[in-house]
Formats: C-alpha cells, structure tokens, sequence
C-alpha cells in the first residue's frame, strides 16, 4: 500500500510520502510512553482546556482542513466542512462531559462487602493504537481521539495510507493546543506493520475502524498479546419503509442516506425494505431522488456526492452491481463505469436482487441501493437480520407499536425510526455480528479503555 495523496477527482498523485523506518517508529513509541507518564498525572481541567483549545485550532483551520478532505478522498467541501466542524464540536462534547463519565462510584454500600470505603474508579490504561480509514478522516480519529486524551491515555493514530496529509495534520493538532509532547501522534506505517506493533509492550489497546478482514487481523494480534481491542468494521444497515410511514420524506432521506460520502459510509442504509402497499409510490420517489443526485468535482458546490475515494474502492464497488447484473437484477439507473479522469461512480439502484448475487449479502461501499418489496413487517425483520452484518437500521412508520418491536426485534447496535441512522457525541455507536464490538462515544465509549479499578478499603 503506497502512502500517497491520490486526488480521487483527477486520478493523480499529489504526494508521496516514505513509511516511518523502524527508528523512527520507536522514537514515537517512546515519546507516547514519556508522555504517558506525564498525561496520567494531569487534571481533568487541564485536559478540558488543551482539548477546547485543540477544537478552536480546528475550527481555525476548517477552511484548509476541509479542502484537505476534499483533495485526498473525494468528499464535497460542504460535506467535510460540516465534518471538521463535528469533529471540533465532538471535541468540546468530551471536554465538557469526561469528568463526570468517569467520576468514582460506589455501586454498593461499603458495609456489605466488609468495608469502610469501596469505590469504583477509572484510571487510563495508556497508549491506545488506533487503526482508523479514510472515508470521514477527521471525525472517525477524533471520536476515538477526544475520549482518549480525555480519560488520560495517549494515542497513537495509524490512519489509512491514502489520507497521510490528513494524518500528519492530526498528528501534530493535540500538541499545538497544549498536550504532553507525544501525547497522540501519527504513525506513518501500513497496516500489516500496525498489527506487528501490537506486541509492543508499550501498547496497551487497540482499536480499529475498516473492514472486517482488517478487524480480524488486528483482533487476532491483540488477542494473542491479551490486549483490549474494539472495532468498528461497517454494515450492510438495512432500511425499513411500513404502510403508515410518511412515504415523500422516507424516500428522501433513503436517497440521502445511500449516496451520502459517496456511498462510502458504515451506516449509509444498503438494503431497503419496503412494504407492498407503498411500494410504487415510494420508488417513484426515491428512484427520482436518486437520479438527480448526482456524482461530479467536490469542489463544486452544485455536486451531490463527489468521487469514490480511491481507484479500487470503486473497483469493488462496481464488481459486485456487475456481479449482480450478470445474474438477473434490474438496473433503475446507474450501474455502468463513466469514463474520464478520477473515480466518480453514478447513484445505482437495483430491485430483483436475489441470494445467489454477492450484494445480496456483502457491503456494497459506493452509492448502490439494493431495494426490495415486502410484504409485512414480520418478512422485513427477518430479511434484515438476515445478515452477517449489524450496525445500524432505520425504520419508518408512524405506528408507535410498530417502532417498539422493530426496535426490539432488529438485530443491530442502533435502531433509528423516522430518522437516517447517524453518530451523537452523547450516544453510544458500534455493532452486532460483523459489524464489530465495543462501543464508541458516549459514556460507553470513554470507559473502553480504562482501569476500571475496585479501590477497598477495611
Ligand atoms: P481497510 O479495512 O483495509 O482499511 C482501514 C484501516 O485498516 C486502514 O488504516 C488500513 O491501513 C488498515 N489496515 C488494513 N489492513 C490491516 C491489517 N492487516 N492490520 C492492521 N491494519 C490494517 O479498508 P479499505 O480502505 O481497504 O476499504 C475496504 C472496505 O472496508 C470498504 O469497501 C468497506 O467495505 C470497508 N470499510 C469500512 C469502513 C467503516 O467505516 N467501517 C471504513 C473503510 C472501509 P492501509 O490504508 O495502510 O491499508
């Protein structure tokens, strides 16, 4: 995997950059572990201020950092401004919430195990490595970033080979606003180094955000070295349109779903469900939608999503809609590589999608809807969880009985009625299944990595 600036727009390489040699990595990991020591020791309220003063760098820099985004991975301007901007404001959310995540608990009374005093307390556990990809670069480094610093722990942030300018940026941001020297810094090595790594006695965690090929070689690597991981590895998010739903906006939101980033999103709805008495004027609808949105130059304010952010993301994208027209699916629109320069790819929807073709069951990561008609609610549920995958869903009627039992009964991390599946910096994210394990943001996701230490005392 080289580490370039590959511009996704033009297909070509803006910048080249040599992985870190093993000297120079162990200077970083030697950095994080002085670091360490120093971070642990630190305040909350020290950590608050470097960590709002790092958000007020970013948002300083929101002009640069967003066409940044836009020139290694293809992301409209608007859509990676709005992502710094959640990436700062995610930053602010655990500078003002850490403290009280990890405030000591007493879960029971002292008196009854034998104590004058027990409590439950949350220490960092130290360096966490983070695997993280390329399709939001800001906010997925982030939200694994501002709950680290927070809780105490230092950082070491792998990033995707093709965003490294955005890596180094990020690399560079939490010492900028006041944090220990080598409190998060950027590894420039491939993957399969990151794995190696993990042996290294100075990291203490992992976690990863890619695939699910990726998760397991990192899961493997932590779990031989018995070292806590968590990974956040994609869906196949399934979406759920039932008779009283309101019929104009679901279909508006699935089209927005669907090509949002190009498609190229964990919890962008892949599958959709939806029930007979709806259906045509539902997919009149969304089919419309998703015809006039269309791929073109990020920098183009009149774009709707821009290019797939490298060559063989789209290759991949394209080998399984032509995998499945091959073998029988209806193509609605799109389907067929445009030619010219860059990796744009159009909005594609197909129906007549059967288990015998490779979408039926794999992520599609590219601007593909796979729409299917059901006949119940009971026939949606049990083809959405029919699924190797389970990160999010989304759900539309208007029946509260009805919101109850899919979000009881669908097998994923996140159930979202009348609503597309999203991330807030209050609730926990992460999946079932393949999707992965552990738990991102919130509470939840602060108390991943750390001690979580019984202190008794007589
Ligand atoms: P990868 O899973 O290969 O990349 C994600 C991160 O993992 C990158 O930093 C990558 O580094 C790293 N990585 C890759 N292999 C290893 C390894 N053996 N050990 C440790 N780290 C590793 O995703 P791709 O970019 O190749 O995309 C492939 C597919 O993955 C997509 O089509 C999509 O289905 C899924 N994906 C899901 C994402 C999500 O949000 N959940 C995000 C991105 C991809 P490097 O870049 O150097 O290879």
């Amino acid at each position: 995997m080289v580490i370039a600036t590959i511009n996704p727009t033009t297909g070509a390489v803006e910048r080249e950059f040599a992985p870190h040699t093993p000297e120079q990595v162990e200077q970083i990991l030697a950095r994080a572990d002085a670091a360490n020591a120093v971070l642990r020791r630190t305040t909350f309220a020290e950590r608050a201020a470097w960590m709002r003063r790092a958000a007020e760098l970013l948002d300083a820099d929101l002009e640069q950092a967003a066409a940044l985004a836009s020139t290694e991975m293809g992301k409209t301007l608007g859509t990676a401004k709005y992502e710094v901007t959640k990436s700062a404001n995610g930053m602010r959310w655990y500078a003002d919430h850490a403290e009280e995540y990890l405030a000591a608990e007493e879960p029971v009374p002292a008196a009854s195990v034998g104590a004058s005093a027990a409590r439950v307390v949350y220490q960092p556990i130290g360096t966490v490595l983070a695997v993280m990809p390329w399709n939001y670069p800001y906010w997925q480094v982030i939200r694994f970033a501002a709950p680290a610093l927070m809780a105490g722990n230092t950082g070491l942030l792998k990033h995707a080979s093709s965003v490294p300018q955005t890596a180094l940026y990020l690399g560079e941001l939490f010492e900028r606003a006041g944090f220990p020297a080598g409190a998060f810094q950027t590894l420039l090595i491939e993957g399969a180094a990151a794995s190696a790594l993990i042996q290294d006695r100075r990291i203490r965690a992992v976690t990863l955000t890619g695939s699910v090929g990726a998760g397991a070689a990192v899961a493997e690597a932590a779990g031989r070295n018995i070292k806590k991981s968590v990974l956040e590895l994609g869906g196949t998010d399934a979406f759920v349109v039932l008779p009283s739903a309101d019929v104009a906006k679901s279909a508006e939101a699935g089209a927005a779903s669907r090509t949002q980033n190009s498609g190229q999103s964990c919890i962008c709805a892949k599958r959709f469900y939806v029930h007979d008495d709806v259906y045509d004027e539902w997919f009149a609808l969304f089919l419309e939608r998703m015809r006039a949105t269309t791929a073109g130059d990020p920098f183009d304010p009149a774009t709707g999503f821009g290019p797939m952010a490298t060559e063989q993301v789209r290759a991949d994208a394209h080998e399984l809609v032509a995998d499945a027209i091959a073998k029988g699916a209806t193509v609605h629109t799109g389907g067929e590589l445009p030619g010219g320069p860059g990796w744009l790819y159009p909005a594609t929807v197909l129906t007549d999608v059967t288990p015998e073709m490779r979408i039926f069951r794999e992520e599609c990561f590219g601007p593909v809807a796979c729409v299917y008609r059901v006949g119940s609610l009971e026939e949606a549920v049990e083809l959405a969880n029919d699924s190797e995958f389970g990160l999010a869903a989304s759900v539309w009627t208007t029946d509260a009985e009805e919101i109850a039992r899919l979000q009881d009964e669908l097998e994923f991390g996140a159930v979202f009625a009348n609503g597309n599946s999203a991330s807030f910096f209050g609730l926990p994210f992460g999946g079932v299944k393949d999707s992965g394990y552990g738990r991102e943001l919130g509470a939840f996701g602060i108390r991943e990595f750390v001690n979580v230490k019984t202190a008794w005392t007589a």
